[in-house]
């Protein structure tokens, strides 16, 4: 073993015994309580300044730092070794993580749906935190429990749910899609045990039939579902889509016949209001119109899109969400809060049963009898944050209007940077933006397929190692494409510019360079 690096820091041998009470002593100081608000005070605020002077002095999302970088200097603390006060472990970790972050709130950050957030949610962030309310229960939380419960069933009416709607927060887009599948697969199934030949079927023996419907530019986190679920991957019917990457429902009606031909089940649709790369959104009327038809359930999967529901412009983009017998609904994404923040909604109270299980230590039936609102009824987790204060926090001090005018502006944005890069003779542009995203690639006159393909990727890991920009990367029917994900508002059409001359010069560059090893190894 290395020697530790602060040896200096360990107490003298002789007083091993009474240093040991003098440090159980001590960490009871740590305790956050009556007799400890001034250090609370005190170090919390350490920790705000030390970001908030990092935020203010940040003039790139990124340096560029390398994994092996990093990891070599993680791998070098001596967690065996506490450092001294707080204002030591942050000046290390301002060295360890602060300095390297990839900042979101820069406008040359253009790559992920990460937001900028705004400040009433960090506000919340830290009471929610500190006071620490776990929602799965009642005794937990108190009006906490009644915050989330307000802040649902504002969600539902905004997307017009019905009376009958309800709904709990996750963690992210990735469970609340889970949890709409499996309450769609037990809805599913309990239809199916109706037949008596069924009836008396173990779980496994009745998924075999089961299908799930979704575009081909749905979220992976639908086929992962599936799997989880016990489906299997191959259970999820991909739907192509159209030029405009939204699903083709002439295909699904297709693939809805021959499921049906085949005896199989349609267990769900499964629609995108808002995919992750175009930000386009399916014919969500069309669709619905199909579940009903084949008695398949209909989740909408607005993680992406689902801020429409707060804009004042652009609303009429998503109608027909509210035909969804399901939704997802990230507000960490276009609502601006921090990671994490999302909500599944249900058009039908009651479905949020097929995940209710009474435990006596926690939530007995009784309880649920008693009318005891305890969240966790509805819920696949168990102990869960207080997140829905950081948007209540939100709503209370910007308004729902003020949220959505946040999402129009860098929808408008998008449209316009769309044109920029669509009369530009050295980039293509994928497909018109319908949300916030833009899929392009370098590819000026002359160049083939096959080089702008090896040529996007390194365009993209080349500014990313310079830190200037951070963009993000995908693939359109099987070639590489460049992707800008707009979410900050402050962003303006010149920093876009200023995105697209780095990628330019970038591409120009590495094209230089290819041509002269080639040569270079010719001669
Ligand atoms: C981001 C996203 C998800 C996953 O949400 P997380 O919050 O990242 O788990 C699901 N669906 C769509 C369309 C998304 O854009």
């Amino acid at each position: 073993m290395t020697p530790l690096p602060h040896t200096q820091h360990l107490p003298p041998a002789e007083h091993d015994f009474g240093s040991g009470v003098e440090r159980a002593l001590a960490a009871t100081n740590y305790l956050f309580n009556a007799g400890n608000s001034a250090r609370y005070v005190a170090d919390v605020l350490q920790g705000v300044n030390l970001v908030a002077t990092k935020v203010a002095r940040t003039t790139a999302p990124f340096t560029g730092a390398t994994p092996a970088q990093l990891a070599a200097q993680v791998a070098a603390v001596d967690l065996a070794a506490p450092l001294a006060d707080t204002a030591a472990a942050l000046a290390e970790l301002d060295t360890l993580c602060l300095r390297d972050a990839v900042y979101f709130h820069d406008t040359g950050y253009a790559a992920h749906l990460n937001c900028p957030v705004v400040i009433p949610a960090l506000v919340g962030e830290a009471v929610l935190s500190a006071v620490n309310s776990s929602l799965d229960t009642w005794d937990q939380s108190a009006g906490a429990t009644m915050i989330e419960r307000r802040l649902i069933d504002w969600t539902a009416e905004h997307i017009g749910l019905g009376p009958d709607a309800d709904g709990v927060f996750t963690s992210g887009g990735t469970q609340s899609n889970l949890q709409a599948l499996l309450i769609a697969r037990n809805h599913t199934v309990a239809r199916l045990r109706l037949d008596p030949a069924a009836a008396g079927l173990r779980l496994p023996a009745l998924l075999d039939r089961l299908r799930i419907f979704t575009s081909q530019a749905s979220h992976f986190s639908i086929a992962k579902s599936a799997s989880m679920l016990g489906l299997g991957y191959d259970a999820v019917v991909t739907i192509p889509c159209g030029e405009d990457r939204r699903m083709d429902p002439a295909a699904l009606a297709a693939e809805l016949a021959a499921c049906h031909a085949e005896v199989l089940v349609p267990m769900a649709i499964v629609a995108t209001a808002g995919t992750t790369d175009f930000g386009s959104i399916d014919p969500l009327r069309e669709l619905s119109a199909l579940s009903r038809t084949y008695g398949s359930w209909f989740h909408v999967d607005a993680a992406y899109g689902g801020g429409r529901i707060v804009s004042t412009r652009h609303r009429h983009l998503i109608d027909g969400i509210e035909l969804a017998n399901s939704v997802t609904i990230d507000f960490h994404k276009t609502f601006f809060q921090p990671v994490s923040s999302s909500a599944i909604l249900v058009r039908n109270k009651a479905t949020l049963g097929h995940v209710t299980y009474y435990a006596d230590y926690l939530n007995p039936e009784s309880a649920a009898k008693a009318d005891i609102p305890n969240q966790v009824d509805k819920s696949i987790q168990t102990t869960r944050r207080f997140d829905a204060l950081k948007l209540w926090l939100t709503l209370r001090t910007m308004g729902a209007d003020g949220v959505g005018a946040l999402f129009d502006e860098v929808i408008d944005l998008a449209a316009r940077a769309g044109g920029l890069l669509a009369e530009d003779p050295d980039f293509d542009l994928a497909a018109t933006p319908a949300l916030s995203t833009l899929v392009f690639r370098y590819r000026p006159a002359g160049m083939d397929e096959d080089a702008a393909d090896a040529l996007n990727p390194r365009i993209r890991a080349s500014v990313f190692a310079s830190g200037e920009a951070v963009v993000a990367g995908t693939t359109v029917d099987g070639r590489h494409f460049l992707k800008f994900t707009l979410l900050n508002a402050e962003t303006t059409l010149g920093d876009l510019r200023q995105i697209v001359e780095l990628l330019r010069r970038t591409g120009a560059a590495l094209r230089t360079d290819a041509a002269a090893s080639i040569s270079g190894g010719a001669a």
